[in-house]
């Protein structure tokens, strides 16, 4: 192609304005520049006579190809990119295209555009390094609170991300440094622990500052010998630093002098930033946990939560104790397959309760790991998530062992007027709020003084025994029967209006008089009925059974009264 401007002056003005650098160079392999135009230099850093006379070999550096200036051999060549460096020495990548014009006048010549793509690359390296932090930062925050686990994908993500050979996380306890976390060569180290004033981690921590360590050869902060067992001969430091708090360090080595570069401790830094404030968090809430189950544990309570898949959640430590089980053996294992199916259907219907929603209290046997069967009372409280759905609910358990025991009387274990005096509130409180019939028996032996002076204490003793046994056996399973004290008895019946109450008290009286004897004849009681009206108070009922009973005394003896 030959072209209408003969006068070259014109076309090297027109090759200034261009934003490309252009080279025009002799023959291969010599290359002797013979022009630059001041795109060139500008792109360089070079001025013209640093230029003239050369060849490209001044643009090379460190990490150029050796051969790179095989590109000028063929003449044409599509655009290729190559790593140059800048006068000084700063990194350029440059996209070189090389035209050779076959043109007699010219021989030979090969002229080079090159293309500065520095600008593109950083924002590409800088993409490249964010997306990395992104990932980073998820892979973390899967690891979730579990402070173990968190450790180990900290020091993971940190090998993975700097392609070092090996990655620790030490942290501070006391005056030493122990290696809490461990990847590659490190595992060899873990629960290392050394003194903080003799190491570069210890150095990171206190002066809360990275560290770039190119060879520990060369530096003098380093302890040879350590850090020749721990094979660390390159590596980075970083505090981990949140909230005002450096709790360690975080370390990524290698075996090999200079396997790291400068702008990977950026990295490792902003890393550190995201890496420190989750184990922040996870160490925060361990250390809330910690508190939590100490106290949860310190409590004579059976505590357990049940998730909403009927699976045990959490058992505290009287919970183990009580069964002598494990939490291993439990934890994540269906209700229903530790208990059996048959204690499980007792407490089905206040679990399915519980599951939706509603807080239920009641009282049963359970199984004791250390005796017989214990009474309990239970409770158990729902437990919602953010969506307010039930995510399942806290059962607590308390053991009423010694409460029954301080309810019971010694000499016939029936209620006492203690046992008695609890349970008749209850039994009032019931009836009123469901306006149920609800009736009290009062019972006294007759002439019962002669008895126990002519046959002695323990004649009357087993009498009384004898009589608190039939009381039991002809009263249902849910009236309560209490020796209110000396040869004197109560019956509260509920569910039970007056008649039906008298001729219980009737049925009593004749089982009495035929089953139990003393040597002086027949043992006969009289009984006092009264059934609670309306709004009646507890004392008030009472005093109406005592009154009935007083006239059935006054009638003769061995026989029922009631009252209005
Ligand atoms: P009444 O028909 O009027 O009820 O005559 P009573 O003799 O039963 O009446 P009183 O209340 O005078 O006597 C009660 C007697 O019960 C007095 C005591 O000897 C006897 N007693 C009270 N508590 C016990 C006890 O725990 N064991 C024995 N063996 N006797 C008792
Ligand atoms: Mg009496
Ligand atoms: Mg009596």
């Amino acid at each position: 192609m030959t072209s209408a401007i003969k006068d070259t002056t014109v076309l090297e003005a027109a090759l200034e304005t261009v934003s490309d650098g252009v080279l025009i160079t002799g023959p291969y392999p010599s290359l002797t520049i013979v022009y630059a135009n001041a795109a060139f230099y500008a792109i360089t850093g070079y001025s013209a006579s640093e230029v003239l006379g050369k060849t490209p070999a001044l643009l090379e550096g460190k990490d150029t190809p050796a051969d790179w200036q095989g590109i000028f051999r063929s003449g044409n060549t599509t655009p290729t990119e190559v790593l140059n460096y800048r006068k000084g020495g700063a990194p350029l990548h440059v996209e070189w295209s090389i035209r050779s014009p076959a043109s007699a006048e010219s021989p030979a010549y090969r002229i080079a555009v090159l293309r500065d793509l520095t600008q593109p690359r950083a924002l590409e390296h800088r993409q490249a390094q964010l997306e990395l932090l992104a990932s980073m930062q998820r892979k973390v925050s899967t690891a979730g609170l579990d402070l173990r686990v968190l450790r180990q994908k900290v020091v993971d993500v940190a090998m993975d991300a700097t392609a070092a050979e090996a990655a620790a996380v030490e942290e501070v306890q006391g005056d030493m440094l122990v290696y809490t976390a461990v990847a590659g060569r490190a595992r060899s180290v873990a629960g290392f622990r050394l003194p903080v004033d003799a190491s570069l981690s210890g150095t990171c921590y206190k002066a809360q500052i990275p560290i770039f360590c190119a060879d520990v050869h060369l530096d003098s902060r380093v302890d040879q010998d350590k850090a020749e067992q721990a094979g660390f001969r390159s590596g980075m430091l970083v505090p981990l630093l949140h909230a005002d708090h450096c709790f360690g360090a975080l370390k990524v080595y290698s075996s090999e002098p200079g396997a790291f570069q400068r702008d990977q401790l950026k990295l490792l830094e902003m890393a550190s930033h995201v890496l420190a404030a989750s184990l922040y968090d996870a160490r925060q809430f361990k250390s809330e946990q910690d508190r939590r189950t100490l106290l949860v544990d310190a409590l004579p309570i059976l505590i357990s939560f049940v998730d909403n898949q009927y699976r045990y959640g959490e058992i505290n430590a009287a919970y183990s104790r009580w069964f002598d089980v494990h939490p291993d053996q439990i934890l994540g294992r269906k209700v229903e397959d530790v208990l059996g199916e048959t204690a499980f259907n007792k407490i089905r219907h206040y679990v399915d309760t519980a599951l939706a929603g509603e807080r239920v209290r009641f009282e049963m046997t359970v199984p004791y790991s250390r005796g017989g069967p214990r009474p309990v009372e239970a409770e158990y409280i729902p437990v919602y998530d953010a969506n307010d759905t039930v995510m399942g609910f806290y059962a607590l358990v308390r053991d009423l062992t010694e409460r029954r025991t301080a309810e019971r009387d010694h000499l016939t274990h029936i209620y006492n007027r203690r046992g008695f005096d609890r349970l008749l509130k209850g039994a009032i409180a019931t009836a009123a709020r469901y306006r149920r019939p609800l009736s009290l028996l009062f019972l006294d032996i007759d002439h019962f003084k002669p008895v126990n002076d002519q046959c002695g204490h323990t004649v009357g003793d087993e009498l009384l025994r004898q009589v608190a046994n039939l009381l039991r056996q002809l009263a249902r399973e849910s009236d309560i029967v209490c020796r209110w004290g000396g040869e004197e008895f109560a019956v509260l019946t509920p569910e039970t209006a007056l008649g039906e109450a008298q001729e219980l008290a009737e049925r009593l009286r004749v089982a009495i008089a035929s089953d139990v004897a003393s040597p002086l004849g027949p043992i006969t009681v009289s009984i006092g009925v009264a059934e609670l009206k309306l709004q009646e108070p507890e004392n008030s009922l009472i005093q109406r059974a005592d009154q009935a009973l007083y006239w059935a005394k006054e009638k003769g003896r061995n026989r029922v009264e009631t009252v209005d």
